[in-house]
């Protein structure tokens, strides 16, 4: 009798996660995944795709991910140190590299101290838990990022949700906490869909009338916004009136993997004891702080790779808008090119790699419905005339689908 039970549950848990892809597929909402058979750039295979495709959908902004010097550190870091820890930090997993190179994240950043994770989502998700008890409040922008939500919501802190970037609300809602603790105000530097910025600097305005914190996540921003690439903060001058950083070392940093959060010390030293993403799951593999730290030293050393993605970001911006597509966004080398329709977001991308161009679609749920779009991300290793090439691709497609005459 046990057998039967055990094979009725089996194939009832079945047909609910059948259902479910169902719903996905017919709410046309599936995401597939394209394979890519060779290494991360602006020129990549694509399986299935003929030849030599433009790749405008990475997170790869200052062409670090395969940078011949990124990876000759990674491969060192690999002999020297090994393929990874086996452990946690706090058994044996920190190694004089990991230590290196939250040092110079902390450097990099201004800041006291950084402590490195797995991952930003790692860092988000392992932030809030620590710093905000229930006496405390947390304000969040409505638009933060999946892993900052997901974050708070592992916190006990009273939580609030402002408007996107809109500063009445935001002060509406400081005002509603004024009998909190200690209060955090949450937000994304830059949000990856739209690339619009946060107004940090009436956020700080705000933040220090009401004696409460700022904490900005600029997975979007590190390595190439502000003269330096320090960041939004930086961009914006308010690199001393932030208190918290979190980012990532999987887009602008070389882009194998791994997070961080750089700020006061304290903070730092709670965190490595209390922060359940940091003390139970493995160090980061010794390959992955190879490739990170020579990203990091590149930034150091010179401005130049940080401003390198500026010219190629207004290339593309205007010469599209010319061509009479809108592209929203705050001057960010993330370019959403909105055409309100999913399925036409969804089709003209097929015909985008047809012509070559690799871009993806984005529609509801991932951003509001309506407000398809077509994500194009500029890299500093694109030439002009790959983005020329992209720019020609969507006039063709665009004139094909009625978007532009
Ligand atoms: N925060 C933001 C704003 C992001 O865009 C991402 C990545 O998509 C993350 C956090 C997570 O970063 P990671 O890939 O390092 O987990």
């Amino acid at each position: 009798l046990w057998l039967y039970v055990l094979r009725r549950a089996i194939a009832e848990a079945r047909s609910v996660l059948e259902h479910e892809l169902e719903t996905i597929r017919t709410g046309g909402t599936w995401k597939g995944e394209r394979i890519i058979t060779s290494k991360q750039g602006p020129h990549i295979n694509v399986d299935g795709s003929r030849g030599d495709i433009l790749n405008f959908c990475a997170n790869n902004y200052l062409g670090l991910s395969s940078h011949p010097q990124v990876v000759e550190a990674g491969i060192e870091a690999l002999q020297k140190y090994g393929a990874g820890l086996s452990s946690v930090r706090f058994i044996c997993g920190t190694q004089d590299i990991h230590k290196d190179l939250e040092q110079k994240l902390a450097q990099f950043h201004e800041r006291e101290d950084c402590i490195l994770y797995a991952s930003c989502f790692d860092a988000n998700a392992g932030l809030f838990e620590v710093l905000l008890g229930p006496d405390d409040a947390v304000l969040s922008d409505e638009l933060n990022h999946a892993s900052i939500i997901d974050g708070i919501r592992l916190c006990r802190a009273k939580r609030f949700r402002y408007k996107h970037m809109d500063l009445n609300d935001l002060e509406t809602q400081l005002k509603e906490s004024q009998s909190s603790r200690l209060r955090l105000v949450v937000t994304d530097g830059v949000f990856s869909m739209d690339g619009d910025m946060a107004p940090l600097k009436g956020i700080c305005d705000l933040a220090e009338q009401y004696g409460a914190m700022v904490f900005i996540d600029e997975c979007h921003a590190t390595g190439f916004m502000g003269p330096r690439g320090r960041g939004t903060d930086e961009l914006l001058g308010v690199m001393d009136r932030v208190h918290i950083v979190n980012s990532t070392l999987g887009k602008a940093l070389g882009g194998a993997a791994g997070g961080y959060t750089v700020g006061p010390k304290p903070l730092i030293d709670l965190l490595r004891q209390r922060s359940r993403p940091y003390l139970f799951s493995n160090s980061l593999p010794p390959p992955v702080v190879g490739c990170a730290t020579r990203a990091v030293e590149l930034l150091l050393a010179s401005n130049e790779i940080a401003q390198s993605v500026g010219d190629k970001t207004m290339r593309f911006r205007n010469k599209m808008t010319e061509a009479g597509f809108t592209i929203s966004g705050s001057d960010h080398p993330i370019c959403p090119v909105m055409l309100g329709d999913a399925r036409l977001a969804s089709l003209m991308a097929d015909d985008m790699l047809k012509l070559g161009v690799y871009v993806i679609g984005f529609s509801y749920p991932v951003v509001p419905k309506g407000k398809a779009r077509i994500r194009v991300q500029i890299s500093a290793a694109h030439t002009d005339q790959d983005i020329d090439h992209a720019v020609d691709a969507f006039i063709q497609t665009g004139r094909k689908h009625g978007v532009v005459s």
